[in-house]
């Protein structure tokens, strides 16, 4: 056996020695990129979130057995991983102790002849080629041959995804031929349990030549496939537990983050900021963790497959815009860790590489690429190695806006109305209260007080009622605000408003990329806020909700932040609203992403609609988790969608299969979008003149108030 020894060592260190080297490379690369301290930070203070997140997404694969059966599949040949590494302590033992004593009968101390480890190892190489074949099967069903852009593997690499398939079934057949040659040999350690292994040593020769040789040839197969995954997109297999480690709790999503240069968040007040240095320009930009996410796409396509911007014919694919980053990064790898290294790059070629920007006509990335995204959430959502687009979106977005003044001019118009006016419209500020007039003129509403803010909140006020730009200046949402003030007045909830001290949250110019705006209205509000000593907050938009309650504590604005659909479903079930009269339709809900994903509020405003008599609901196909947004969000809503279809019609169609009588919602932004969508559908005739898309506030105080 000393010969076999010989060959299994020497192809050991030949492959570690070939692996280790492309590791150290992956990591110096990463190295390249800027600090990300704060990501170090949060694992270092929550270490119970962490054990926790890699117990349910790594080791119980929570995201990917969403997936069935590809999640199931997943998570045996995941799993075969971690239980055949015992086959690989036997097969080495194996080979050395044959080398010494002539006889390869080895065994793992204490638990080496255990019958249960046995059966564990040939269940689970069973698991895993049945996994094999449903993922063949899945590989052919969604071939972008048949499927073509529809299919989730569509820019993925094909070929690489078959050569490791092929590759796990080599190291899966020959450990049971060499696990069967050793059972027909007397050397295997299991005389129970290892039912596969013993039945094949039943038909099996007793050779020892045979079983020389199916260990070496187990061995290599798994030495190969190490080469392997350290070179393609399976390096996943090392990296996804860091990706997770080191991801934005508690899921990337909700608030954007903050800005940072050199690992410390932006402050604009000081001198010394370096204008050129904000977002990320080019991919030496990059930190360390989006160089990690590069390293963890697995391809799968899932977050492909969620994209508004993808299923309605745009350019953006999420995949692909992590793909072609790692693809340039790989690229201008070598001389990027020269230049670390002290080297003068004086080639103009190597030079235009590494100055290569990130967005533009020639860039990595294609600008409709980068504003086509609605910041929906869909994609961060689905990935199962937690892989963060929008923070790649942003940072994108950053630089391009506040370095090279570059994005879609329509959206000039709204920043320009954001820095005068302190709404998106630009209209007077003094508007901002003209619906408390209004509610309080209407035939219902004389009873309404809407106390406004004037300096302190007043003493026996509980919330502030955040009512938002739309809220306050947009006649289909100041419905909204309208219902809910008379909603809290009824139960008897004491709330104030800021009226025209309020400006708006600062979320559109955030997810344009306009940090210095953001960071304006932001702190005005902050300051506002905290001198009318705000402690607990209502709003009815889910994106002041998000901000307010996500990013304003980046700048030192903590407060209780609700949205109007938890508050008025808390109401309900304390019995402070009571919906009585009945509404005989049928109404399909529609989740709005920063309601929804962003901040995992799925279930009371479903809560509401159950407990108004007579509302019969439909879920549409696409709906929570998995919801499709309404081309809104991520500041779309102030440009022009001129690539592929409209993401609102894509998204009334599906309404529209329900048969709806109203399509409901919970956000301003959603009711414009589905709102115009419907109208564009009753004049071509496509849906019926009734059909109407409202606030599942307005739904409850006609219930609770009889109204018609
Ligand atoms: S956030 Fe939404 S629109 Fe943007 S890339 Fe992800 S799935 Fe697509
Ligand atoms: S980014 Fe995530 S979801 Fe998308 S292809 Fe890569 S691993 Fe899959």
């Amino acid at each position: 056996m000393l010969w076999v020894a010989i060959i299994g060592l020497v192809m050991t260190v030949a492959a570690v020695a070939v692996a280790g080297r492309r590791v150290m490379f992956l990591f110096k690369l990463a190295t390249v990129g800027a600090p990300a301290p704060e990501r170090v930070e949060y694992a270092r203070t929550h270490v119970g979130d962490e054990i926790k997140a890699q117990l349910v997404e790594v080791f119980g694969q929570k995201k990917l057995l969403k997936w069935t059966p590809s999640g199931v599949a997943h998570f045996f040949v995941m799993w075969a991983f971690f239980i055949l590494l015992t086959v690989y302590i036997e097969a080495y033992g194996a080979i050395i102790q044959g080398a010494i004593t002539g006889t390869p009968d080895f065994h793992i101390p204490l638990i080496g002849t255990w019958g249960v480890l046995g059966f564990l190892q040939d269940f689970i190489a069973v698991a895993c080629l049945l996994g094999l074949v449903a993922f063949a099967i899945i590989r052919v069903k969604n071939s972008p041959k048949t499927l073509g852009r529809r299919s989730r593997f569509s820019g993925s690499h094909l070929g690489g995804a078959w050569l490791v398939l092929f590759m796990i079934f080599n190291i899966i057949w020959t450990l049971f031929l060499a696990r069967g040659a050793a059972a027909a040999n007397g050397n295997f350690p299991y005389s129970s349990g290892a039912f596969v292994s013993l039945a094949l040593g039943d038909v099996l020769p007793a050779s020892g030549l045979l079983e020389e040789i199916a260990l070496l040839l187990h061995i290599g197969f798994m030495l190969v496939f190490l080469v392997i995954v350290v070179n393609s997109k399976h390096l996943h297999v090392f990296t996804a537990p860091l990706n997770v480690l080191f991801s934005r709790r508690p899921d990337g999503l909700g608030g954007a983050p903050e800005m940072r240069v050199d690992g410390k968040p932006v402050d604009f007040e000081d001198e010394d900021l370096d204008p050129e240095r904000l977002g990320r320009g080019k991919i030496g930009d990059t930190t360390w963790k989006g160089f990690l996410d590069f390293y963890s796409c697995t391809e799968c396509g899932r977050c492909q497959s969620q994209c508004p911007a993808w299923n309605t014919d745009k350019p953006l694919s999420p995949k692909m815009l992590i793909l072609d980053q790692r693809d340039h990064a790989f690229k201008v790898a070598p001389y990027l860790l020269a230049a670390q290294a002290g080297v003068e790059h004086k080639d103009t070629d190597v030079l235009a590489l590494l100055e290569k920007p990130l967005v533009g006509e020639e860039g990595v990335i294609h600008p409709d690429v980068l504003w086509s995204c609605t910041n929906c959430g869909a994609c961060v959502e689905q990935c199962p190695v937690d892989i963060e687009h929008i923070d790649h979106i942003l940072d994108m977005r950053r630089y391009q806006v506040m370095v090279e003044s570059s994005f879609p001019s329509e959206a000039g118009v709204m920043v320009k109305n954001l820095e005068n006016k302190g709404n998106p419209w630009g209209m007077s500020e003094m508007k901002r209260a003209d619906w408390i007039e209004e509610l309080a003129t209407s035939v219902d509403g004389q009873h309404v007080e809407v106390p406004m803010v004037e300096d302190k909140m007043p003493e026996d006020a509980e919330y502030l009622f955040w009512v938002g730009c739309a809220g306050a200046l947009e006649d289909r949402a100041k419905k909204t605000t309208k219902a809910v003030a008379e909603l809290l007045h009824i139960a008897g909830v004491k709330f104030a408003v800021l009226g025209p001290m309020e400006a708006c949250s600062g979320d559109p110019a955030r997810r344009l990329g306009m940090e210095y705006l953001f960071n304006m209205l932001a702190q005005q509000n902050i300051e506002t806020l905290n001198e009318a000593g705000v402690k607990k907050i209502v709003a009815t938009c889910p994106h002041c909700f998000n901000t307010l309650a996500n990013e304003y504590p980046q700048l030192g604005g903590t407060y209780e932040v609700v949205h109007h659909t938890q508050l008025l479903s808390k109401l309900v079930d304390e019995g402070l609203l009571t919906p009585i009269t009945p509404i005989e339709e049928k109404i399909t809900y529609h989740d709005p992403c920063f309601l929804g994903r962003h901040n995992k509020v799925y279930s009371q405003p479903r809560d509401i609609m159950a407990k108004v008599p007579g509302v019969q609901t439909q879920e549409m196909h696409r709906h929570k988790d998995r919801g499709f947004c309404c081309g809104a969000g991520g500041a779309r809503m102030w440009m022009e969608e001129r690539i592929g279809k409209r993401i609102n019609t894509e998204r009334v169609d599906e309404a529209l299969t329900t048969n709806p009588d109203t399509v409901s919602t919970a956000c301003p932004f959603c009711m414009v979008m589905l709102g115009d969508a419907i109208n564009e559908k009753k004049n071509n005739g496509e849906a019926k003149e009734s059909l109407e898309v409202v606030d599942v506030a307005q739904l409850l105080i006609k219930s609770v108030k009889g109204a018609s």
